[in-house]
């Protein structure tokens, strides 16, 4: 049978859909676009926002209309969540979770056998207990950076957050097949392995998988165990394999991660000097109704703590508009810590009511025209802050991978281990040559949404 993937949400997702066309593949069927004509369609949904909900049903219905004698099959986190308004989407034949990637191929060929019979298979998150296999992967974005899942659940908890209630329990994935997939991934000429999960700090944190939850401070402010702990051992074991290659976190939770922690990733040679760390809100008073179990102070002394090893440090962070009960004055520490942070990007969420969350239920929820407002007002604080970064990395040697070429142009260019982009100039034959190759340049400028870079490599 011919199988098209259509893909919602984060990078999790994307991987799991790279997972399942492998399967598809191994028992002999073709995979194809997600445009082109199929016998089968596959939408991995997301359910983060009532945004992401409603896009997933659209294109449950999109593509029964390309083909109506299609099967389509629906799986990912909205289906988890609500698999009864999934299935009655018209035009649903099958409704997995989160937890059923690697029998999707089977299922589907059993409904293809069987004939026209709706088919709903979600179990409930107390069975989804171990980490579901789903053999190696090559989840890539380009041919120079490919993704590695590590951990699965998050029981954090957070009051605006589904995701818990999606994913179920932390359960991370054996170091060894961590460390297969990643040997594959270097030696097929990848240059950057991006370590990416649900909630990849608690990595090894689940009662009875060895380490157990020593070690991560959880926001406290405590020093955090000597022995590797948490992810550490994974960055530990990739970064004493042989090869050229570096690596990136997606992110790392300040709700599970503080100053002490991240002090110890420094020596790790190959491990980017660029963190992912989603402040939320700048308030106390937010983040305690966020159940963020740490405040601004603690999250500005891991900032302070990065920034006094590398002042080039990256760090980039999610932020939420418009929780319920924010204030004008919550809006302004916000807009300060963005200010304080310098961070190099700032994904900027209108909070979205999530079914099954505690925020869903709280007083004084926030006007969406208000929510569009400060919306606006955290970006442009982001957007400069960015801006301000780059001045103040000008004058700075960085080793950039390059990525991308473009002849139009003649412009070269990749991300700094800072996840600065840059760019350079550069003759055609040339810019393709240097595809996929390290290069340590000097930061020039600010230039489009990155700098421009003199090259300092003979
Ligand atoms: S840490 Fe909080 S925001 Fe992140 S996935 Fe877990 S519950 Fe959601």
């Amino acid at each position: 049978m011919k199988i098209a993937f259509h893909t919602l949400g984060c990078k999790v997702n994307q991987y799991e859909s790279e997972a399942m066309a492998a399967l598809f593949r191994q028992r002999g069927h073709l995979v194809v676009d997600e445009h082109d004509f199929a016998d089968v369609y596959v939408i991995n949904t997301c359910t983060v926002t009532a945004e992401a909900d409603r896009k997933s049903r659209q294109y449950i219905r999109r593509m029964k209309k390309v083909n109506p004698d299609s099967i389509v099959a629906v799986t990912g986190c909205y289906a988890q969540t609500r698999p009864e308004e999934v299935s009655a989407v018209a035009g649903v034949d099958i409704v997995t979770g989160t937890n059923e990637k690697s029998s999707l191929p089977r299922i589907v060929e059993e409904f293809a056998e069987r004939g026209q019979q709706h088919v709903l298979r979600v179990h409930p998150l107390e069975q989804l207990t171990s980490y579901e296999d789903t053999g190696i992967v090559t989840s890539a974005e380009n041919r120079t950076r490919a993704y590695v899942k590590i951990q699965e659940g998050c029981n954090r908890f957070c009051s605006y957050c589904v995701i818990p209630y999606a994913r179920g329990e932390v359960r991370s994935r054996p170091m060894e097949d961590i460390i297969a997939e990643a040997r594959k991934l270097i030696r097929g000429g990848y240059k950057e392995i991006v370590l990416t999960g649900i909630n990849t700090a608690l990595y090894g944190t689940e009662p009875g998988f060895g380490r157990g939850a020593d070690g991560l401070c959880a926001g406290t402010g405590r020093a955090a165990a000597a022995e590797p702990s948490g992810i550490e051992p994974v960055i530990a074991a990739l970064d004493d394999l042989d090869g050229d290659f570096r690596i990136r976190l997606s992110s790392l939770e300040p709700a599970v991660v503080n100053a002490d922690y991240v002090k110890r990733l420094l020596p790790y040679r190959r491990l980017c000097h660029h963190l992912h760390l989603s402040a939320q809100s700048g308030s106390d008073a937010v983040l305690r109704a966020m159940n963020r179990p740490y405040d601004r102070e603690q999250y500005l002394e891991i900032v302070r703590t990065l920034r006094r090893e590398d002042p080039g440090y990256g760090i980039s962070t999610d932020m939420i508009a418009g929780f319920p009960g924010e204030k004008e004055e919550d809006v302004e520490d916000s807009l300060d810590l963005i200010g304080q942070c310098g961070f190099c990007r700032t994904h900027v969420f209108r909070y979205s009511r999530r079914p099954m969350t505690a925020a869903a239920e709280m007083k004084d929820q926030i006007p969406s025209q208000v929510k569009g407002e400060r919306s606006r007002r955290l970006q442009e604080a982001g957007e400069q802050a960015a801006e301000d970064f780059f001045l103040r990395c000008a004058g700075q040697t960085r080793r950039v991978l390059w990525e991308t070429y473009s002849p139009e142009d003649g412009l070269l260019s990749g991300y700094t281990d800072s996840y600065i982009r840059v760019w350079t100039k550069a003759a055609p034959e040339e810019g393709e040559s240097r595809l996929n190759t390290f290069e340590d340049v000097r930061l020039a400028e600010p230039f489009r949404d990155g700098m421009m870079a003199e090259s300092s490599s003979p």
